[in-house]
């Protein structure tokens, strides 16, 4: 094994602290001191990737450069340290049973019994050191979902105590836990915090570094009895605090010295220059918006933010690129008529479809697309948002009636959306759309993508099963909606524009997964530029 260093990230109090958040800040501090990071998330759900999940259950499912349906949590990673992350990147508890029960078949085991200790912990240690034995990475942080004390984390929590043996000082735990504070007595309270520390010491792991999610400032006394009550060193007790973005945690945490700490624990040098230039650039255009913009986002899952968190990122990064902040306006798909859409719309500067399966909201997205079409507001489509303005554009242009996407309507007349032929025989549903990243040939032609992206190729993630039917390209073409971005290899349509129009983009692929804050996606940015009230006047 190579000489990586391993940091667990575990939770305690309550989940949605913060851990991906925190991993990312540390892991950005690390690396902007020269170290290399990358970070890990382990999912402790039975589903072997998330692809399947309904986006109310967890969020957004996040798709990774070589295709791997993730944890949105990965999104928080590669946005943070600006690099690609992988399927080594999320573990889940279905994968991990998948592979062991697949060995058993195989007889791998032969005449042993198959247990969690040591067969599902030897797995879930592989899975955590496979980031570590390709020499590319100082050290690895793994985040470990859920939170201390559920049945469903103990195998991860139990393979963490297994590692902090095996590895000594080359790992440590970070515990993330809420400080509550008591309007009513006016006091920061300490004891759910004490308690979850007492559930990891019961399964053996002694934490090193506690990290209190608190709204109020915790004072030095307060660090000294968690750090008494905890076993910890108290330099080792440190605040999260409350902030008004994710993007001033990484300060935050510099503030409380966590790099610092976490690199003389390991045994490296932590006198390396912080360099965080380039991040605090961003957050200074960030901080200081001279306009502001809405944006319309029509989903149907947008009760949950979270279901489209990497688009509602890579407008903030956009944003900040244009030295603007960018309001969402966040719209249901279903209350979307075609007597309420100019009112609904009225107020915002932009429109973006989202991505999306299923029928459910079809109608009020289509009816969004034309609002934008006949009104000449710049639209961004992105996936089923894409599928969308080009079953709009087949109904009401080409007088194709009924035209459709065969995943809504597999009877309809004109599918301009379709499966390919080779996918018409799959049944599963795990795993089996086009995902991942594929090449796509941009037309020169004066395109706002061309524009944007200023190259002629370019990589692309995708997820989603349906295409553009090229049966009906010409018949576009020929009215005024063209493919400006091609898959050279299959001479599938990955991009549609209308030229007339001031802004009219759809991209069957997800551009907001490429989106970072060092970054931040051309896409987005023209997009938004065409917004601005300069812009808009001009
Ligand atoms: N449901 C569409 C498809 O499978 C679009 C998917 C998406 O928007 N990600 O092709």
């Amino acid at each position: 094994m190579s000489d990586t260093s391993y940091i667990f990230v575990t939770g305690g109090v309550t989940s949605s602290l913060g851990k991906g958040i925190l991993a990312s800040s540390l892991a950005k501090l690390l690396q902007s001191r020269g170290y290399t990071v990358t970070i890990q998330k382990l999912d402790p759900y039975i589903n072997v990737d998330p692809g399947t999940l309904n986006p109310y259950e967890h969020g957004e499912c996040f798709v990774t450069e070589d295709g791997a349906e993730t944890d949105l949590d990965l999104g928080h990673y590669e946005r943070f340290l600006n690099e690609p992350t992988s399927q080594a990147n999320n573990v889940t508890t279905g994968g991990i049973y998948q592979s062991v029960i697949n060995k058993e078949r195989r007889g791998d085991y032969l005449g042993k019994t198959v247990q969690i200790i040591p067969h599902i912990t030897d797995e879930i240690k592989r899975r955590i050191k496979i980031l570590g034995t390709k020499g590319k990475y100082d050290i690895v942080i793994t985040e470990i979902g859920g939170t201390v004390g559920d049945i469903e984390s103990l195998p991860y929590i139990e393979s963490v105590r297994q590692l902090k043996r095996e590895l000594g000082t080359r790992s440590l735990v970070i515990h993330l836990t809420l400080v509550p504070y008591l309007a009513a007595t006016g006091e920061l309270k300490t004891k759910p915090t004490q308690h979850s520390v007492k559930l990891l010491l019961e399964a053996g792991i002694q934490p090193d570094i506690l990290v209190l999610r608190t709204e109020h400032e915790i004072d030095f006394s307060i660090r000294e009895k968690v750090a008494l009550f905890c076993n910890v060193d108290s330099e080792a007790v440190i605040q999260s605090i409350n902030v008004s973005t994710i993007y001033e945690v990484p300060l935050k945490m510099r503030d409380e010295k966590l790099d610092t700490i976490v690199l003389k624990k390991l045994g490296f040098d932590s006198n390396q220059e912080l360099d965080m230039k380039a991040w605090n650039d961003f957050l200074s255009r960030l901080n200081n918006p001279k306009s502001s913009v809405t944006i319309g986002l029509i989903g149907k899952y947008v009760e949950l933010h979270d279901a489209y968190k990497s688009i509602a990122e890579a407008l903030v990064h956009a944003g900040a690129a244009n030295e603007c902040i960018v309001n969402i306006k966040w719209i249901h798909s279903e209350t979307i008529e075609k007597d309420n859409v100019s009112k609904i719309l009225a107020d915002v500067d932009g429109i973006i479809v989202a991505p999306g399966f299923g029928h459910r909201g079809m109608n009020g997205k289509i009816t969004a697309a034309k609002f934008a079409r006949e009104n000449n507001v710049p639209y961004l489509g992105i996936c089923l948002g894409m599928q969308v303005a080009v079953i709009e554009f087949a109904r009401n242009v080409l007088n194709l009636t009924g035209a459709d996407s065969t995943e809504m309507n597999p009877k309809t007349p004109f599918p301009v959306i379709d499966l390919m032929e080779h996918q018409k025989g799959i049944t599963n549903y795990g795993g089996t759309m086009r995902l991942g990243s594929y090449e796509c040939r941009l037309i020169e032609n004066g395109s706002h993508s061309f524009y944007s992206y200023n190259k002629l190729t370019i990589f692309e993630r995708h997820r989603h099963r349906y295409e553009f039917n090229d049966n009906y390209i010409n018949q576009f073409i020929e009215a005024g909606m063209e493919p400006v971005g091609v898959n050279p290899e299959t001479n599938l349509v990955e991009i549609i524009e209308i030229p007339q129009h001031k802004w009219f983009v759809g991209v069957q692929f997800h551009p907001e997964y490429q989106s970072t804050v060092l970054n931040p996606h051309p896409l987005f940015i023209d997009f938004i530029k065409t917004t601005l009230p300069e812009i808009q006047n001009g």
